[in-house]
Formats: C-alpha cells, structure tokens, sequence
C-alpha cells in the first residue's frame, strides 16, 4: 500500500526540528516514473534496445568523468571497432589511447583494457553479472559495478553516482551530499527503491536523469520537479559554496599532460623531446607532466629516447 502523501505543511514542520523523513517507495516510483517517461534521453546510444552488457560498461566507464554528449561519438566509435571484450583486449593500446581521443583522464582506457583482457580470459568473454565479481575489475567501483547489474542485468541494487547522492540528500532535507559515498548513502537511495526489480533499475535511472537535468550541482528547478510535493528541500534556496565551483582545467598539470597526450596520439611516428617541450611554456611543467606520463604507463620512449604511445 502507499504511504500518504506528505503536504507541504508537513514538510516545513519537519524542515524546522528534524531531517525531513525520505518518501516511501510507492510515492516516489508514483511521482518520478511519468516524469522519466517523458524526459528520459533516451538518444544516448547506450539506451538503444539490444546494447551488450560490455557496452553498458563502456558507457559508464567513459562517462565517469566525461560528459555524455562528448561521450556518445567516442562510444559509437569503440564499439564499432571493438564490440567485445576479446577484440579490445587484442587491440594495441596506442590505438585504444587514440580512440579514447579528448575525453580525459586516459588511464581509464588503459583500465578498461585490462579489465577487457580478464573478461575475455578469466569470465568466456561474458561481462559478470554480479556486483561484486564486476567490483574486482580493474577501474569498476561500486557505482560502475551496481550500474552494469542494474541496467543491463535488471538486478536490484541502488545504482548511486553523484547524480543520484544528490537528489537523496535532497529529499531528505539537505542542500547537498557529502563528499564521498558513503554506507549511509547506499542504504538512503536503497530505501528508496521498490521491490520489482524492473521498476527499481527505471527509478535509479530517474534519480540519475532528475539530477542531471532539474536538480543539479548548480540549481534546484523545484517548480518543474515532478517529487517537489515530496521532497524535504523544495523551494529552498542552495548555499554558496566551493562544492559548486567548476574544477579548473586551463594552465593545469593536467592541461599540460592532455596536450602532450595530443602530440603523440597525431603523430606519424615517436616524437623528439624538444617536440614535447614546445606544447607549453614552463619547462618545470612539462617535466613532471612527462614523468607522470610515464609512470602512468600512458607513454613509453622507443631505444632511441624518443617518446611515444605504449607500444604493446
Ligand atoms: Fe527537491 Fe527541488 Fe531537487 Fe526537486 S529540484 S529534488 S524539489 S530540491
């Protein structure tokens, strides 16, 4: 049966001596579901009926710390070239790290690679289904792995990516999440979850897409938010905070490091020092941008000291 509705009224009282109660399942599944139906962007191609369990990986995986929309091409692309585990694990990862392109932080190419390499090897070339199996992967963490289970497998788990920490702390009341995940956090967005499991995996992903478009990092669009009338931070206005700033990027070592990475994916052939230190001024820069390169296993010099991509 559902809980009742909680009024508005409610909410304030609770607002000023507790934290708000979270809404019950039923109630939020009742709320959020028309909602998803209406806005879910169901173009990411990773949404298309039929994408494998390895595509879904890849998705998440490329979209850890990209945004969808520079992700979408790149993911076309890879699963054109390596639709399964065994072709990626076969492939010379300097063409793995040219296809990964602009999307940052490319150690999670040279991750998925390894963790292709131990499906392919150790699982028949079948994507594991089980949360913790996947968590033993090279690169799978906690979300990754209930993301694989949840929305290709249709198992029940809560699928929390910052997205989703977000709406939760929300609804209970609060202006935002803490900074990591915490055990905390799993049991509040499991608590929200029904008990079919197909209805489950669809409220994860509205709790994901609601905190991508309506309650962002940024701003609440509490008038267009389909739980307002359930939500115990409705109407209430976000603190300024260094929790919203954008993380720099220009002038960065890892500015430095990206465009390093850009000579050698265009080159023709191995690159001589003096190539790699013209991409930027300082010179303290681009040594240490070099040598995290390599210590990352992301570049490589051939006999003749001249760097290049891992040449396995
Ligand atoms: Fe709550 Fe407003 Fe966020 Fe909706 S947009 S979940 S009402 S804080």
């Amino acid at each position: 049966m559902s809980d009742p509705a909680p009024t508005m009224e409610g909410m304030r009282a609770a607002t000023e001596t507790a934290e708000p109660a979270l809404p019950s399942p039923d109630l939020l599944a009742e709320r959020l579901l028309p909602w998803f139906d209406a806005h879910n962007r169901t173009e990411l191609p990773w949404r298309r009926p039929g994408t494998t369990a390895w595509g879904v990986l890849v998705s998440e995986i490329m979209s850890q710390q990209t945004q969808v929309a520079r992700v979408a091409p790149v993911w076309e692309a890879w699963m054109e070239r390596w639709p399964t585990p065994a072709d990626l694990a076969a492939a010379p990862t300097a063409d793995v790290l040219r296809e990964w392109g602009r999307m940052g932080y490319p150690r999670r190419a040279l991750r998925l690679q390894e963790c292709a390499a131990i499906i392919a090897e150790e699982h028949g070339g079948t994507v594991p289904s089980d949360p913790a199996e996947l968590e033993r992967l090279p690169g799978i963490g906690t979300y990754t792995a209930a993301a694989v289970a949840v929305f290709h497998y249709g198992g029940r788990h809560a699928v929390v990516d910052t997205n989703v920490r977000r709406v939760v702390a929300r609804l209970g009341g609060r202006s935002d999440a803490g900074a990591a995940t915490t055990r905390a956090d799993l049991a509040a967005a499991e608590s929200l979850l029904p008990e079919d499991p197909a209805t489950a995996a669809r409220v994860s992903l509205a709790l994901m897409e609601l905190g991508a478009l309506v309650c962002t990092a940024r701003k609440t669009e509490c008038g267009a938010c389909p739980v307002a009338d359930a939500c115990g931070f409705s109407g209430q206005e976000l603190p300024a905070g260094p929790s919203r700033k954008r993380q720099r990027y220009k002038g960065t070592n890892r500015h430095v490091r990206g465009e390093i990475m850009a000579l050698l994916r265009d080159a023709d052939g191995p690159v001589e020092r003096a190539r790699i230190d013209a991409v930027w001024t300082d010179r303290r820069m681009v040594d240490e941008a070099v040598a995290q390169l390599i210590e990352d296993g992301l570049i490589g010099t051939d006999e003749a000291g001249r760097f290049e991509l891992p040449s396995r």
